[in-house]
């Protein structure tokens, strides 16, 4: 019998459908008395938005966040936070916008109220990456953990049907590589299990008919689960493989994850049988596989050569993912890791 840690991370979390009217009562209940409401520019307008049902406990709008969480796009909120005395965060948005509210905390301990409009899942973790002169530092601090998150289905309504695709596959990515994680545990496979279920149910469904309530609730109630698996365990050879397309070559996060995952898990299979079978009762079918299709039901591209990255880049690419050792259930083997970068290269099915 195996002995285990469970980290849980704390956050109260309010989820449905308009549930974003609990904003105003939210902050009061935490006392904030001037919130700095955050957003990208497409966003903007949602961002004035809530800052209106806030009232006079809204200070302003900062809506300039952006991908990566650039240190430069911090510095700048910052001024807006001194400049205007906040003390408290809205952010309403996808990763990126949790990212500069987490930024902002982890420079001030402000307390955050997140409301998530995808489903990458950050509004769930510790972790925050920041970049600096094209360089990513990703680190790990309680101070970044959002107070509370406001799931609100309405809020995903808008996600366009291809970005919602790739945002959940992202999100599913979470759960797989949280079931084979060195911290694996009981509870975690539970909701990656659950999580991965919903997901695979209603992304599908979301890109026929994206403003499906039902498919829409499941999938955010998916990507929440997703968020804490994210949270809870490291991550592996999938995350690292990503990590390095994503930086090096500069390529769209959701979507690289999306192509590379069944990949990742086709290679790690060897090692993990137990959870082959439980992904296998999940998904139906085989499981690198189910999530090859999944991905072009949704209508993802499915080649890494078909979002921008080159084909020199396969040798880059298997030469960095070795780099570094990290923790895996399967050993690193050039060979087999320069296959499966090749294969997503192409757009090939997993083997
Ligand atoms: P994003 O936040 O960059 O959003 C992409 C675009 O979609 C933006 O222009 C945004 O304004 C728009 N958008 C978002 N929600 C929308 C909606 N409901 N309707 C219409 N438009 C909407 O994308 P993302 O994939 O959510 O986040 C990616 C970033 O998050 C990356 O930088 C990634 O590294 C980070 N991330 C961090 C963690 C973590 O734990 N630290 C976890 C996952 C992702």
């Amino acid at each position: 019998m195996k002995t285990f840690v469970y980290n849980g991370q704390p956050a109260r979390v309010i989820f449905g459908s308009g549930t974003i009217s609990t904003l105003p009562e939210e902050v009061e209940r935490m006392g904030l008395q001037r919130v700095l409401v955050l957003a990208t520019p497409p966003q903007e307008a949602d961002a004035f938005r809530l800052a209106k049902s806030i009232g006079e406990r809204a200070a302003g709008v900062y809506a300039k966040a952006t991908m990566h969480t650039p240190v430069s796009v911090t510095e700048d909120a910052m001024r807006v936070v001194a400049e205007l005395n906040v003390d408290g965060l809205v952010a309403v948005g996808g990763g990126s916008t949790t990212g500069l509210a987490k930024a902002i905390a982890l420079r001030t301990d402000l307390p955050q109220i997140v409301a998530p409009t995808t489903y990458a899942g950050s509004e769930m973790t510790p972790i925050l990456g920041e970049t600096k002169d094209g360089a990513k530092i990703t680190q790990t601090s309680p101070k970044v953990l959002p107070e509370v998150v406001i799931y609100d289905v309405e809020l995903t309504m808008t996600l366009p049907a291809a970005m919602s695709g790739t945002s959940g596959m992202n999100a599913i990515a979470h759960a797989v590589e949280a079931l084979y994680a060195r911290e694996s545990n009981p509870v975690v496979s539970l909701m990656a299990k659950e999580a991965i279920g919903a997901l695979a149910d209603s992304l599908p469904v979301i890109a026929l008919r994206p403003q499906d309530p039902e498919a829409r609730w499941k999938a955010l109630y998916g990507a929440w689960l997703c968020g804490i698996c994210l949270g809870s365990v490291g991550m592996a050879l999938h995350h690292k493989l990503c990590h390095t397309l994503g930086g090096t070559f500069d390529l769209p996060h959701a979507e690289t994850h999306t192509i590379v995952l069944p990949h990742a898990l086709a290679y790690n299979a060897p090692a993990i049988p137990t959870v082959i079978d439980n992904l296998r009762a999940v998904l139906k079918a085989d499981p690198a596989m189910a999530l090859y299709d999944l991905a072009g039901q949704i209508g993802a591209k499915r080649a890494l050569s078909d979002i921008g990255m080159p084909q020199s880049g396969i040798d880059i690419a298997t030469d960095r993912a070795l780099a570094n050792p990290y923790w895996n259930p399967r050993a690193l083997e050039r060979e087999p890791i320069r296959e499966l970068i090749a294969r997503a290269y192409a757009g090939e099915p997993p083997q």
